[in-house]
């Protein structure tokens, strides 16, 4: 259905908000994107996945950030956090089910499907999702792209109007 990408986020950012009430989230939402025809339930799940990460692998106190920018035929859409990182070799296995990034100090838990399932969902939607360092070759980055056909830049008009 025709779903406002601000109100996708905010609502995951709510649902989230007991596990992020450490970090300070901030979203900027490029007021330039249009409605998207998505599932908002399932890439709401998307963002709340993100955010669950971005929590559970990056110390109390610092920040996350999402956002969403348009571009001619596309959206980006970014979660970013300033915690150790994603090791360059395990950015794209740890969209694979169960895998879990090793490390020498105790990790949280989780059973290593969040980012299997975000995959899953964008690319039903037929975007793509992958693992970046985060700012200044920081943290982790998760980059969302979302294709933007030219059916979604209007949405149809309301029924009887
Ligand atoms: P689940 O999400 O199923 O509860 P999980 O968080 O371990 O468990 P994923 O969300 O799929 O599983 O993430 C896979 C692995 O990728 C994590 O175990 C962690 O090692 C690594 N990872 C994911 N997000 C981040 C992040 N923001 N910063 C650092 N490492 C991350
Ligand atoms: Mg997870």
């Amino acid at each position: 259905d025709w779903a406002d990408l601000g109100d996708i986020v905010g609502g995951a950012v709510e649902r989230a908000a007991r596990l992020t009430r450490s970090h300070t989230v901030k979203v900027e939402i490029d007021p330039e994107i249009p409605l998207l025809c998505v599932d908002a339930v399932l890439l709401g799940q998307v963002f709340f996945n993100l955010l669950d990460n971005a929590c559970k692998y990056s110390g109390p106190g610092t920040a996350i950030k999402v956002w969403a920018k348009k571009a001619h035929d596309h959206i980006s859409v970014e979660v970013a956090d300033q915690g150790p990182g994603i090791p360059e070799a395990d950015r794209e296995k740890v969209f694979d089910m169960f895998y879990r990034v090793s490390q020498t100090d105790s990790q949280a838990a989780g059973t290593g499907l969040g980012l299997a399932i975000c995959r899953g969902i964008v690319e039903a939607h037929g975007g793509s999702i992958r693992a970046e360092s985060g700012l200044h070759g920081a943290g982790t980055a998760i980059v969302i792209r979302l294709p933007l056909p030219a059916v979604a830049q209007v949405a149809p008009e309301p029924e009887g109007a």
